[in-house]
């Protein structure tokens, strides 16, 4: 074998126990979830990046219209410049995590940074009030150890089982795909409230869930 081989087969070999170890820690931590085990017809569907000053309204006037709730997960900086949004939401009964500071990958900075990204979060949760301590990931990025001193420290991780793919396709195809995907309770969908596509498409996405009998409810962990 040669040294090039032997490089690739100690990087690979490398990436792959990485890989092992964070599905050894995600299947025991009771604190990391990407589905729900649902015995009612609800599933959750969550938004990333907001608020937004030009579409998070208007996806509240559809959850509103339809009687049903979401969860926002917030990104502080701009939950600092809308907190007229940050309280419409937490008025209108649905649910708020953590979606970092300034959406920064976990993987990029500091563990010092990192700390202090969590603190920001404590400050604003406190602001207003909020009880729950979920956090998404900025690209759904972890590393083992910061991963490890969230669920130490009490976070709640959450991810997804349904990408809506709305920050990479048209939303014609995200559209698409919604209304042709077999429903799956208690699974977690993943949207993005900044984009005027999602705003746009959000009607018809609640309209086909509930002629389907399913209710769109926020997380209550
Ligand atoms: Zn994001």
């Amino acid at each position: 074998m040669g040294k090039k081989c032997t490089n690739d087969y100690f990087n690979n070999l490398r990436s792959v126990m990485k890989s092992l170890i964070k599905n050894i820690i995600y299947f025991f931590t009771p604190n990391f979830y990407n589905k729900f085990h649902s015995s009612s017809k609800d599933i959750y569907i969550t938004f990333d990046d907001g608020p937004s000053s030009d579409n998070t309204c208007v996806i509240l006037d559809v959850f509103k219209k339809h009687k049903m709730t979401a969860t926002f997960f917030l990104i502080g900086s701009e939950m600092e410049k809308h907190p007229d949004i940050v309280k419409r939401i937490i008025n209108e009964d649905h649910a708020i995590g953590y979606h970092s500071f300034s959406h920064k990958s976990l993987k990029s900075i500091s563990f010092f940074e990192f700390i202090e990204d969590l603190k920001s979060a404590k400050l604003l949760f406190n602001k207003y009030s909020i009880k729950n301590k979920f956090y998404r990931p900025p690209y759904g990025d972890l590393t083992v150890f910061k991963f490890l001193w969230m669920i130490v420290t009490g976070w709640k991780i959450i991810m997804w089982s349904h990408d809506s793919r709305d920050s990479f396709d048209d939303k014609n195809i995200v559209l698409e795909s919604i209304l042709h995907e077999e429903i799956q309770f208690g699974s977690i969908h993943l949207f993005h409230d900044d984009y005027d596509d999602t705003a746009e498409i959000m009607p018809k996405i609640l309209e086909h869930y509930s002629n389907n009998g399913v209710n769109c409810a926020k997380i209550h962990i």
